[in-house]
């Protein structure tokens, strides 16, 4: 991956906790490290096949200004996000603001703070076994495909399957989405929890019909195992209603666990 850098940024700007800091202002100076692939870029000698530093500048420059937040976290944050949000080619961003005139009482050479966003790969399982089964899976696509934070990337095709677990219910409908989001694993299980809810979807059992089940099957190559998130699913790959969908969309996936490529699970 390549790395392209702005250092030191000045901006004039009103952001602070004190009312004082929101009226008279003060320097901030705004460093961005981002990690693009400009290989392309470079072999043509084209700019428009990179990351424009000076759009991005102009970017910072406008949201530092047009916005007035207490904290520079919060610019930070709303910095990183942004910057991955409309620079398509941004993988990996980071963010430092240095307020070097900051309201504290003893001598000091500079507060700052540094934070720093990615795209990560995500793979999810959608299931359907009530009403419109399709449709349901549809909307739960467009839910995410809405999300700024959400990029759509391959869907597979649904397939039909015998319900697993409970088998005194209706089949199932069973297809799988690649997408990449800057959502940190529990955000993007708490967004796939609310598009289920919206679908109409009721508690009921484990198992149990749904209009719409949405689960995380791999997260970068994460693995985490409390009940409320566990990534990799235990029995993932003994499930065909999971595995074919992925296989289909991607075959040479590594199972981080297993080590082998879903077409070989
Ligand atoms: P299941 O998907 O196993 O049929 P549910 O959709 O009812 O069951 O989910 C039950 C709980 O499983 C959810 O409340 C959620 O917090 C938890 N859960 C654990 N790991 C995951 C995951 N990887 N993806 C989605 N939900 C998960
Ligand atoms: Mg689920």
């Amino acid at each position: 991956m390549d790395l392209i850098k702005i250092d030191d940024l000045e901006i004039f700007a009103n952001h602070g906790v004190y009312p004082e800091e929101n009226e008279k202002g003060q320097y901030f100076y705004v460093s961005i490290g981002i990690f693009t692939d400009f290989k392309a870029a470079a072999e043509r000698d084209d700019l428009t096949k990179t990351v424009n530093y000076g759009e991005v500048c102009d970017f910072v420059c406008d949201f530092m200004t047009e916005n007035t937040f207490k904290l520079i976290e919060t610019a930070a944050d709303g910095l990183a996000e942004e910057i991955l949000f409309r620079f398509p080619g941004a993988r990996e961003v980071y963010v430092e603001i240095k307020k070097p005139q900051a309201p504290v009482n003893h001598k000091f050479g500079c507060v700052s703070v540094c934070t720093n966003r990615k795209w990560h790969r995500v793979f999810i399982a959608m299931g359907s076994n009530m009403g419109d089964k399709q449709e349901y899976i549809a909307y739960g696509l467009k839910l995410l495909k809405n999300e700024n934070a959400v990029r759509l990337l391959k869907v597979s095709d649904l397939i039909e399957t015998e319900p697993y677990g409970y088998t005194e219910q209706d089949t199932f409908l069973n297809g799988a989405a690649e997408i990449e989001t800057t959502l940190e694993p529990k955000e993007l299980l708490r967004l796939l929890k609310e598009i289920e809810e919206s679908s109409g979807r009721e508690k009921t059992f484990r198992w149990g019909p749904r209009t719409l089940d949405l689960d995380i099957i791999f997260y970068d190559d994460i693995i985490t195992d409390s009940p409320e998130l566990t990534i990799l699913h235990r029995e993932m790959h003994l499930r065909d209603f999971v595995k074919i969908p992925l296989c289909q969309i991607a075959p040479d996936f590594v199972h981080p666990v297993l080590r082998k490529r879903i077409c070989d699970l």
